[in-house]
């Protein structure tokens, strides 16, 4: 592989060198060949896959390093975290000369594993390759999984696991917290060049710029306003917004304890260990413009030498958070409800239908899709109740205000609502059967998902929500 090494050209506080600690009995469990193909990898290294990228043969040109960040965990600091399973390889360029990290998730032990084994189970990983492809397709922007490879060692977590290695394919892996691990050190000029990296990578429209930090700023305010809309927009839950799992690129990254909603309710929360609700569904908006406060708090030196003058750029920019979400939910739900022209009523009928599917609890990915039938006459699949009868009403009233084609509406309406999501009772049969050894189930839970938009006839053992006693209300935290 053709490597570059950006990262790894940072000084030595920003990253340790570590090697991935070989495993015993590497074999290859998926291979993301849609990827490898955008990423103009050479087809001939599915063949080497298992040994490269479980760590035990890395490529020649790769240059190892394990990231030092901070972050603060459901709200409180920890000053060093960084990278304690995970190992960059180093950088690769696409076709189009767009560059991506290859980096190892469970490759052993590195200099911030602190106490944990550096690995990573066989269901987490396939979690987060599944969950992962499943957002690409859905159009959410994602990091993306390129193989998943089976250690053939155990891990030992609530009792003895299959251990597998990941590699995760992201735009860059920079998280608010690798800003907090050296502003918590008032190590101002690494926070610099930390900003200068991030432009050029990330942002380069943005170089020349007269304040780069506060320029800085304000796209990663945009980008998450736009990637947290999105989130909602499918019903997904990520689990655990730490400040760590907060890339400055506005990709999803880190696929913990992730879920998407089966029936629609705000307060929905499914990590274990989130036990008051911090990261709930509906509250990810204000996470993450918490979690960019945190990112504004480290900037403060660099966007102005008076104090004062600096705190109210920076809340300026954190205030721009709430309207750009509010403009990207609003045209992502006009979407969904097949509105292409903009009426002030809108973002109240948007509201309403989701009271009146909370009011009868109704599955959230269904009900959306349901709207596509409505739109033809026919409300086969929405939950029949006084509320949803009254919303038909007045949305019908809304589209008739409409003067686009009703077919090229309905055709819009189902590349906006996803007919298939990762349902979670069918992630953890899938998960369940290749920790047995059966990977059928996962393979064919990942074609549906691939296909998100797609409810033909091989689809449609995948779009059911679960029956009453199949539904999750737990997922455990990848660790
Ligand atoms: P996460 O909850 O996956 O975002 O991880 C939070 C922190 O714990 C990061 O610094 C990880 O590198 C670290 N971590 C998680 N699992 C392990 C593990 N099995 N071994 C070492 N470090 C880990
Ligand atoms: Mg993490």
């Amino acid at each position: 592989m053709d490597f570059q090494h950006s990262y790894a050209a940072l000084p030595l506080a920003f990253w340790s060198a570590v090697e991935p600690t070989p495993v015993a009995a590497p074999r290859l469990l998926a291979w993301n060949t849609a990827l490898a193909d955008a990423l103009g990898l050479d087809p001939a290294l599915e063949a080497r896959a298992a040994a490269v990228f479980s760590g035990n043969a890395p490529p020649a040109q790769a240059r190892p390093i394990a990231m030092a960040y901070a972050g603060h965990q459901f709200g409180n600091f920890v000053p060093q975290l960084g990278d304690g399973r995970a190992i960059l390889l180093g950088e690769v360029t696409d076709p189009r000369g767009r560059r991506f990290d290859v980096q190892l998730k469970g490759a052993g032990p590195t200099p911030y594993s602190r106490n944990g084994d550096g690995r990573a189970a066989i269901g987490p990983v396939l979690r987060e390759f599944l969950v992962s492809e499943a957002m690409h397709a859905l159009g959410v922007p994602t990091t993306r999984a390129l193989t998943a490879v089976a250690t053939g060692e155990a891990v030992f977590r609530d009792g003895a696991l299959p251990g597998a290695v990941l590699t995760r394919i992201a735009a860059s892996h920079v998280r608010v917290g690798t800003f907090q691990f050296f502003a918590a050190r008032e190590d101002h000029a690494a926070v610099r060049t930390l900003v200068d990296f991030v432009i050029a990578r990330h942002y380069p429209a943005l170089a020349g710029h007269a304040n780069p930090p506060l320029a800085l700023l304000e796209a990663v305010v945009q980008a998450q306003a736009r990637l947290v809309s999105a989130w909602l927009q499918v019903g997904f839950v990520h689990g655990v917004m730490n400040t760590d799992n907060m890339a400055v690129s506005g990709e999803t990254i880190d696929y913990g304890p992730c879920a998407f909603l089966d029936e629609y309710h705000p307060a929905k929360t499914f990590s274990s260990i989130d036990r008051r609700g911090r990261y709930a569904y509906g509250n990810q908006p204000g996470i993450a413009q918490w979690n960019l406060a945190r990112l504004a708090e480290c900037l403060l030196p660099l966007l102005h030498e008076d104090g004062e003058q600096a705190v109210a750029m920076a809340r300026a920019a954190i205030e721009g958070f709430a309207p750009a979400y509010r403009a990207h939910w609003l045209a992502g739900q006009r979407r969904k409800l097949g509105l292409a022209t903009e009426d002030a009523g809108d973002e109240s009928l948007a509201q309403d239908f989701l009271e009146a599917l909370q009011a009868v609890e109704a599955d959230y990915t269904l009900s959306y899709r349901a709207l596509s039938n409505a739109a033809r006459d026919d409300a086969a699949g929405l939950p029949k109740s006084p509320g949803m009868d009254a919303w038909l009403a007045r949305w019908r009233e809304r589209l008739a205000r409409e003067s686009g084609d009703p077919a090229a509406r309905i055709a819009a309406m189902d590349a906006a609502n996803p007919a298939v999501i990762p349902r979670n009772h069918l992630v953890e049969a899938a998960l369940s059967s290749a920790a047995e050894g059966d990977l059928a189930p996962f393979n064919a839970l990942l074609a549906a998902v691939r296909r998100p938009f797609d409810d033909g006839p091989g689809q449609a053992p995948f779009m059911a929500p679960p029956a009453l006693d199949e539904r999750v209300t737990r997922t455990f935290c990848g660790t």
